[in-house]
């Protein structure tokens, strides 16, 4: 009989501490996958370019373990990144991304794994609540959902994370997108197939910090807004038209003005206040315009996703790299 396969894919950045609890965990459940529901299961670190000893801990539990698949990244590049180089050595069976911290129980997995089999191709996880996150963290995500989804054609569920199962066929297509500038979220909307969420409770990390303060957060939310959307250059021609409209207006009353009434010099807080507004207009138009430009620069340069320093393979699983 032909045994399904799944490779457990988790990024990790300065996990150190949280590793050591989180692999028991998912190694149990793969040990009770294989028993009762016939897959071989696997697990995939991809240590992000970690500079607290996190390649130290994977390399323990590889050596303690033969189905731990080791990826160490030429330098930090970010979990966008490191999960893509994660996807692309998965060439056999499905996959499942799974937080290095602990935030994703991977006591789920099972569940993803039944709907998958039931024909699902995108099994993801949808946050019922988000423990220990701040309320700024909590609204802001809240927001970003909004405007994502108003902005996108591209389908983007609210309060989904990375936690999610891909077919081999989702996979496949995946392995198709190339861009630099990877907002997952949109990209795995993009692929299609068939999807399902799965609620889960975002539980609290087990150690440690989250990576993404505000600053990051705000640039990660650009990032997805201006890979998924041309909305904001529209915005920028109407934008445009309102205030050109405006000016014109203005400017024929003035001109009237001047003709019929006479105009002994004035309006000098008027001239100030409408070239700073239209300088102010114009300035944010040009940044919209130079977001994009500088993204097609960098897709431009045609540069790898990621640099890869060492990749060993558990017994079984192929080096290949599609
Ligand atoms: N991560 C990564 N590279 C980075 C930042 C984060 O691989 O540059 C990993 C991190 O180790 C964790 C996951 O991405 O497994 C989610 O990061 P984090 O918990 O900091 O984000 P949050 O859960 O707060 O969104
Ligand atoms: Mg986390």
């Amino acid at each position: 009989m032909n045994r399904d396969r799944l490779t457990v894919v988790v990024a990790a950045f300065n996990e150190a501490q949280s590793l050591p609890e989180l692999h028991p965990r998912v190694a149990a459940v793969l040990a009770r996958l294989a028993a009762a529901d016939g897959v071989d299961g696997s697990v995939l670190y991809v240590d992000d370019g970690s500079t607290d000893g996190t390649w130290r801990v994977l390399q323990d539990l590889a050596a303690a373990d033969p189905r731990v698949s080791l990826l160490r990244l030429s330098r930090n590049f970010g979990k966008e990144a490191a999960l893509t180089a994660g996807l692309d050595r998965v060439v056999d069976g499905a996959a499942l991304i799974l937080d290095a911290d602990g935030q994703d129980p991977p006591e789920l997995i099972p569940e993803f794994v039944a709907r998958w089999r039931e024909g699902y191709d995108d099994v993801h996880g949808t946050r019922l609540a988000r423990e220990g996150e701040s309320w700024f963290r909590r609204a802001s995500a809240h927001a970003f959902y909004r405007v994502i989804q108003r902005l996108s054609k591209t389908p983007v569920p609210a309060d989904t994370g990375d936690f999610r199962l891909l077919s081999p066929r989702a996979l496949a297509a995946l392995r198709g997108l190339r861009e630099r500038h990877r907002f997952m979220k949109g990209l795995f909307g993009w692929i299609g197939f068939n999807r399902t969420s799965i609620p889960y409770r975002r539980e609290p990390r087990l150690a440690g910090r989250s990576k993404f303060n505000a600053w990051r957060l705000w640039n990660f939310a650009l990032e997805g807004i201006t890979s998924f959307s041309s909305a904001p250059l529209r915005l920028a021609t109407y934008l445009g038209g309102a205030t050109a409209l405006v000016a014109f207006g203005y400017g024929l009353w003035v001109v009237a003005k001047a003709l019929f009434l006479g105009d002994p010099v004035a309006g000098w807080p008027t001239m100030m206040a409408v070239i700073l507004f239209l300088g102010g207009v114009q300035l944010v138009a040009l940044g919209m315009i130079g977001e994009y430009l500088g993204r097609l620069y960098e897709e431009s340069k045609q540069r790898p996703l990621y640099l890869v320093d060492t990749w060993s393979p558990a017994e079984g699983v192929s080096s290949a790299v599609p």
